[in-house]
């Protein structure tokens, strides 16, 4: 199979068109040398972790943890690793970086402006996924077209260019209710701030519950547009979405 780059993205785009989530994973599992599984373990995420303990394939997990993240998310790292015998591996952000920003901004400088909150989130969550993917030829994650108008457009696969490889969205067709049946006929952990109306789950001080009829990720950074809210792991580095560029 020819190499996946930035200028046949297209054609591999075509091919996965209406893939189901395994094959996707099977494709990626098959044709790349050093498939790495990123989650965030949202839903969508714990979908993926059962088909990726269930695929055969030696596909590494990563998460990231910010220092900003619920309680309730270290208790499923535990409980994920125990259940589906995956070892999730943990990447932290650089504590030099984080030092400088929190002198120069202070804590919560994610309030401050967009700018503020999307350089926390570079040097919480890009940055080290940034290192994570240091040598992978491509990645996994959990994507859903219709979780937020910033990913309408996107397909089974993706370039992501601020990392140089190919993204694979397994679950670019899935519903909400598809990924909750899923968790259930397959008993797959799920953080329970899920039940209590916390739709997309991110660092605690920038994820709040939702009522019911809010767009999902209306919980996300709710005091910015919706066009903006991306945490910048699917950005590319001139602030486009990242998608077949
Ligand atoms: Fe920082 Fe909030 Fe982004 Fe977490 S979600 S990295 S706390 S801005």
């Amino acid at each position: 199979m020819d190499k996946i780059d930035q200028d046949n993205i297209g054609g591999f785009q075509t091919g996965l068109k209406g893939a189901t989530a395994d094959e996707i994973v099977d494709f990626a599992g098959k044709n790349l040398q050093s498939p790495v599984f990123a989650t965030s373990l949202g839903q969508e995420d714990q979908v993926i972790a059962h088909l990726v303990a269930n695929s055969g394939f030696n596909i590494p997990t990563i998460t990231l943890d910010t220092g900003r993240l619920f309680p309730k998310t270290y208790d499923l790292i535990a409980s994920t690793e125990e259940k589906l015998g995956l070892n999730i591996q943990i990447a932290f952000p650089d504590a030099d970086e984080v030092e400088q920003m929190v002198d120069e901004e202070g804590i919560n400088l994610f309030r401050k402006s967009i700018h503020s909150r999307k350089r926390c989130c570079e040097v919480r969550k890009m940055h080290p996924l940034k290192r994570s993917l240091e040598g992978s030829d491509g990645w996994i994650c959990g994507l859903r077209r219709d979780q937020s108008p910033t990913r309408t457009e996107m397909h089974a696969v993706e370039w992501d260019s601020g990392n140089g490889i190919p993204k694979f969205n397994p679950l670019i067709d899935w519903s909400l209710d598809d990924v909750q049946r899923y968790l259930k006929e397959n008993d797959v952990p799920y953080n329970p701030l899920h039940d209590q109306g916390f739709a997309s789950i991110g660092c605690a001080c920038c994820t709040r519950a939702i009522k019911p009829g809010e767009d999902l990720r209306a919980g996300r950074w709710w005091w910015e547009h919706p066009e903006q809210k991306e945490c910048g792991l699917h950005f590319n580095p001139d602030g486009s979405i990242a998608k077949n560029k």
